[in-house]
């Protein structure tokens, strides 16, 4: 007899509720939730086939040991044993610095991860974090925690008042939004212009999201931070400021930004951008005219050179166009769970041992991983764990830290696929499926563009022969406290669960200060797991019910009796509130920012740059004849490197090709269906070519999580499409010197016919 379960898809950020039909074990259909809070039944075609990722016949059941250079099969008590007989004595012999970790991007759609991930890394008290954020998003992260203090604090675009939406570098009609949580943006955006809003979107290629806008503006790849100072620019030259009264007097170092993005005019800059002059001043006036709107930046203008100074332009645009935390500009969303006060942001508090780079976040640039491993010396890594990520795919210079990483002494991999990175594991330790976990959005209920809850239970009974996650995740730290398995997960999670109420009582602008920690132990009860840590989070959070204080507030167990979620409302304005600067202010000039648009200086181009009058027309983007710029691109069909082995989505489709425009293409005797070879400074590779006029011509575009062919990789569908991977090309020494993201778009390469 079917069953039907209500879920939470945790296939990409928009979070879509899924109705699921179940034989047995089985997932046999997927529909939309229509009574979804958020997403209303939308559902996307990778969420369609959310029961053939969890039915992969690739997946690993049980862990993987090497053995006389074969990955063979183990019991988890044998994976475990090997783990404990390595890793302690690399952290005695070489110290902790020599053990790296690197959390890949599914961590943040997984409870569990987000639970117990920290305290795996706290438990190694190694310096070597990395993560996925650094090769995505690191910029925003920065650019916030200097403005607003906290790196989490990330305004998004407030999609269902808007009246215009300027989306630059990013295509959420397929990628179904990032760093905005927003069930079916498609139909969001098409409801925009259905009220008479306008969408213009700014990027090198005409993307899905381009040509359904009211405008499109291709510029050249990384300029995007010289044109948002221009866009301020104009704001000056036209007196066109107007800051929002409720952040009048809340704004630290205005006179000193505005003195310096005053030079960078749209006449200076445009040809550099690639875009006419008038255009860009046009763009700033409907800013500044239009009482509902907002500037959105996402993938392009964070993985560039620039993507610090673009990440903060975006929220320094929002702001003096009077869009900042405002009903239809760019707002902060109010999650239910608590978030522990952070303190006053700053990076830097340590450095990578080989090039110094500074740390954000709690984390090193993963660029930099490669160094660390391969360069000798105190504290040179010779271990790594990784955690539901693919590095040699991810991150640049693949080939390298592919090379790097078989070098190493241990590498545990939590992952239930044997990947390009994970053939070099010396244990795998495959996570249960989804089924078997419960799900709550704890990243993406902060950036979601309206307040919501939703809590999904297990759809299928954990395996008892199976450590859950957490457990995993537990036994690993205690592993790396010296401890020797089994180890008594139970205990382990109660120690998590104390520290996470001393934290939250701690906290001084908690609601439960005066608490005492034993009753909120006692009443959150004795079942170890995350769903102890979530009722903590969700009681002593905003909308909680503060372990008596609102008896009508919320609890997981409220939010099971409401499996289509809660809606919390609209995003409300938050500041001063959410601010947490040393100042209480809005710190509008960080150092290090006001700095770095000396260097953005530098990128303009010299005929413009000088004092005389500068020149309207736009650069035509053309290439030199031998030098094109490498971007990446997205497919609704895809998600970074994880989606690939899914037979339904892959559809026998090449999804992995060169796409250039027809001039460029012509002018190098490549034809569509052929085979180009492209080189970098890094590497070179051979991938087919796809000829569009999507593209502006000088650009070229090759989309990333790609290249599955390599030796022991056991994905079949994958390897059977394999794709190549565009990381061979990118450069580890490239990054955006303010946050350490790694360069991915914007890449000078050749192109010839292979
Ligand atoms: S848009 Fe994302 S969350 Fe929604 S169904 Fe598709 S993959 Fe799942």
């Amino acid at each position: 007899m079917p069953s039907t379960a209500i879920r939470t898809c945790p296939l990409c950020e928009a979070t879509c509720g899924l109705e699921l039909t179940l034989e047995g074990t089985e997932v046999t259909r997927v529909r939309g939730d229509r009574d979804d809070v958020f997403s209303r039944g939308y559902l996307c075609p990778k969420g369609a086939l959310f029961g053939e990722f969890e039915h992969d016949p690739d997946r690993l059941t049980t862990p993987r040991v090497r053995r006389d250079g074969e990955l063979v099969e183990a019991t988890w008590a044998e994976a475990y044993a090997h783990i404990a007989d390595r890793l302690p004595a690399i952290q005695a012999e070489h110290g902790h610095d020599a053990v790296a970790v690197y959390l890949g991007n599914p961590n943040v759609h997984n409870l569990s991860g987000q639970l117990y991930v920290r305290p795996l890394v706290k438990a190694l008290r190694t310096r070597n974090v990395h993560s996925a954020s650094s090769v995505d998003q690191l910029p925003k992260h920065v650019s916030c925690g200097e403005l607003f203090g906290d790196p989490l604090a990330i305004p998004v675009p407030d999609v269902d008042r808007t009246d215009l939406l300027v989306v630059l570098g990013a295509n959420p009609r397929v990628s179904n939004g990032s760093l905005m949580t927003a069930p079916d943006l498609p139909g969001r955006l098409d409801a925009l212009r259905d009220r008479g809003g306008r969408l213009v979107v700014i990027d090198p290629k005409r993307t899905r999201t381009a040509a359904k806008a009211d405008e499109h503006l291709a510029i050249l790849p990384g300029t995007d931070a010289l044109l948002l100072s221009a866009v301020v620019a104009t704001l000056i030259q036209e007196e066109l400021i107007a800051l929002p009264d409720h952040l009048d007097g809340l704004v630290k170092g205005m006179d000193e930004v505005l003195d310096q993005l005053r030079w960078f005019t749209a006449g200076r800059v445009a040809p550099t951008c690639g875009l006419e002059a008038e255009r860009i001043r046009e763009l700033a006036r409907a800013l500044a005219t239009t009482p509902r709107a907002c500037v959105y930046g996402r993938l392009g203008t964070t993985t560039q050179p620039y993507g610090t100074l673009a990440s903060w332009l975006v929220d320094v645009v929002n702001l003096l166009t009077g869009h900042l935390d405002v009903d239809g500009g760019a707002m902060f969303p109010h999650p239910a769970h608590h978030r522990t006060r952070r303190r006053p942001f700053r990076t830097g508090r340590w450095h990578s041992r080989v090039r110094g780079l500074p740390e954000a976040i709690g984390e090193l640039p993963v660029a930099t991983l490669t160094d660390e491993i391969t360069t000798p010396g105190d504290g040179q890594v010779r271990a790594l764990i990784t955690v539901a990520g693919n590095p040699v795919l991810s991150t640049p210079d693949g080939e390298a830290l592919d090379a790097a990483i078989a070098d190493l002494d241990l590498l545990v991999c939590v992952d239930p696929y044997v990947t390009a990175t994970s053939r070099h594991a010396d244990v795998i330790l495959p996570p249960p499926s989804a089924l078997q976990r419960p799900h709550y959005d704890l990243a993406f209920s902060a950036l979601a563009i309206r307040n919501v809850a939703n809590y999904s239970p297990p759809v299928v009974a954990p395996d008892p022969n199976v450590p859950d996650e957490w457990e995993l995740l537990l036994t690993l730290a205690a592993i790396a406290l010296g401890q020797q398995p089994p180890i008594d997960t139970a205990a382990a999670d109660a120690f998590v669960l104390r520290q996470a109420v001393d934290g939250v009582i701690a906290d001084p602008t908690a609601r439960l200060a005066t608490h005492d920690p034993d009753e909120l132990l006692a009443a959150l009860g004795e079942r170890p797991g995350p769903d102890r840590l979530l009722d903590l989070l969700l009681r002593a959070g905003p909308y909680g019910d503060g372990f008596g204080l609102d008896p009508d507030g919320l609890s997981l167990a409220e939010l099971r009796d409401h499996p289509h979620g809660i809606d919390l409302g609209p995003l409300q304005p938050r500041l001063p509130e959410a601010l947490r600067t040393a100042s209480g202010h809005i710190e509008l000039a960080p150092a290090a920012f006001v700095a770095d648009l000396t260097r953005l200086a530098g990128e303009v181009e010299p005929a413009t740059a000088a004092e005389a009058p500068p020149s309207d027309a736009a650069g035509d983007g053309l290439s030199d004849g031998a030098t094109l710029t490498l971007i990446g691109r997205r497919h609704l069909r895809t998600n970074n490197s994880w989606s690939h082995n899914v037979a339904g989505l892959a559809k026998g489709q090449q999804l992995c090709t060169l796409q250039l425009h027809p001039d460029d293409a012509t002018c190098r005797g490549l034809v569509d269906g052929g085979t180009a070879r492209v080189t970098s400074t890094t590497g070179s590779l051979e991938v087919t070519v796809e000829v569009t006029d999507d593209l502006r011509p000088g650009v070229v575009s090759l989309p990333h999580g790609f290249g599955h062919d390599l030796p022991g990789v056991e994905q079949t569908v994958a390897r059977a499409n394999p794709g190549v991977n565009s990381n061979v090309l990118t450069d580890r020494h490239a990054l955006d010197p303010i946050s350490g993201n790694a360069v991915l778009n914007g890449i000078p390469v050749e192109v010839a016919p292979a």
